[in-house]
């Protein structure tokens, strides 16, 4: 029997699901790898525990950006370690393949996934489906009528945000502005306001602790430690929640002005059809606290949080390896 597995490789986190068992794998896309020798030290949740941390022979790298694949190498060996750590006995084919990839992705882009997961240990034709249309399947978005609705998915590297309907995509917008670019806006505004130097992963701590979109009714507060610029020294600052919203407003800002635009692209009745269901929220961003009361008062469109929106993609994908009739939406 072939063994069926789906992948959603995320510029932040890569998800595997196998089918018949579920969600198996759930890692994030980081390799730490030695300079001199490129040697692979770790993968997953223990490269990125790296990140910021390694002598100068060792780099924890992010192989994907913005959605698409940066360093095919690394990519490629990446996908093989997860690939293994979820096909517990060894087998002569490679499995089928099943993987995601972003709606604005270029033709290039796509095969360089495909050749990514032969690379890996796929059989020979590997295939592909579009991240939007994963998404709505994991949400539980119907997207087989004609009614259509919203999708946006706030990954790591990429806001995607897509108009569905019909089992399609009818208009959609990928813009390189999400998760990483709130955490780039919180590193800038502690150098700005404090002098403080504060590394990628507790830029990352603060957002998912205390950051928001949306003024919280009561302020939250945490201890920012880090390296005073000017002393060169450790420092700490207390930092309040409603910092954090100042310094994530413009990437947000960005956000819902890529939706408003898309919403402007949308044939009237679909727009309609948006504004009765109201906008799906998936990926990582979707957790962010305020988020959807935000995009609501500044849209006037209603905001649906995803359940579990990390897996929306992978469990969508899974979707499509377990019924076949949703085998058409494979590429
Ligand atoms: P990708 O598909 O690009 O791999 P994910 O959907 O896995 O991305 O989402 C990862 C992003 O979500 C990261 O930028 C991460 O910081 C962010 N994220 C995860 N949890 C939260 C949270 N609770 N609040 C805000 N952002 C979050
Ligand atoms: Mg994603």
């Amino acid at each position: 029997m072939a063994r069926d597995i789906g992948i959603d490789l995320g510029t932040s986190n890569t998800l595997i699901y196998v089918k018949g068992k579920g969600i198996i794998l759930r890692e994030p896309s980081v390799v730490a790898l030695n300079t001199k020798t490129n040697e692979i030290l770790a993968v997953g949740t223990e490269a990125k525990k790296m990140i910021g941390r390694t002598p100068a022979n060792i780099v924890a790298v992010r192989p994907l950006q913005n959605g698409v694949i940066a360093n095919f190498d690394v990519t490629q060996q990446m996908l093989k370690h997860f690939i293994k750590a979820v096909l517990v006995k060894p087998f002569l084919t490679g499995p089928n393949i099943l993987i995601s990839v972003s709606s604005g992705i270029t033709e290039v882009e796509a095969m360089a996934v495909k050749e990514a997961a032969v690379a890996a240990g796929a059989n020979k034709r590997p295939q592909i489906i579009s991240a939007p249309i994963a998404a709505a399947l994991g949400a539980d978005v119907d997207i087989a009528g004609s009614t259509g609705s919203m999708v946006v998915d706030l990954g790591g590297g990429t806001t995607e945000i897509a108009v569905l309907s019909m089992n399609g995509i009818v208009t959609s917008k990928s813009i390189r502005i999400a998760g990483d670019e709130l955490d780039a806006s919180i590193i800038a505004y502690m150098k700005k306001e404090y002098n403080l130097l504060i590394g990628e992963r507790s830029a990352e701590d603060i957002k998912i602790s205390i950051g928001t979109a949306f003024t919280k009714a009561q302020e939250e507060y945490m201890e920012v430690k880090g390296r005073d610029l000017v002393a060169g020294l450790p420092k700490n600052v207390k930092l309040s929640s409603s910092e954090v919203l100042e310094a994530i407003k413009e990437p947000i800002n960005a956000i819902i002005e890529a939706i408003k635009d898309t919403m402007e692209n949308t044939p009237p009745e679909l727009a309609a059809d948006i504004m009765d269901r109201g906008i799906v929220l998936t990926g990582g961003g979707a957790l962010l606290s305020g988020l959807g009361k935000i995009i609501k008062a500044r849209t006037g469109i209603p905001v649906i949080i995803a359940e579990n929106p990390l897996d929306c993609v992978v469990l969508g994908i899974g979707k499509c390896l377990e019924q076949p009739e949703l085998q058409h939406l494979m590429e």
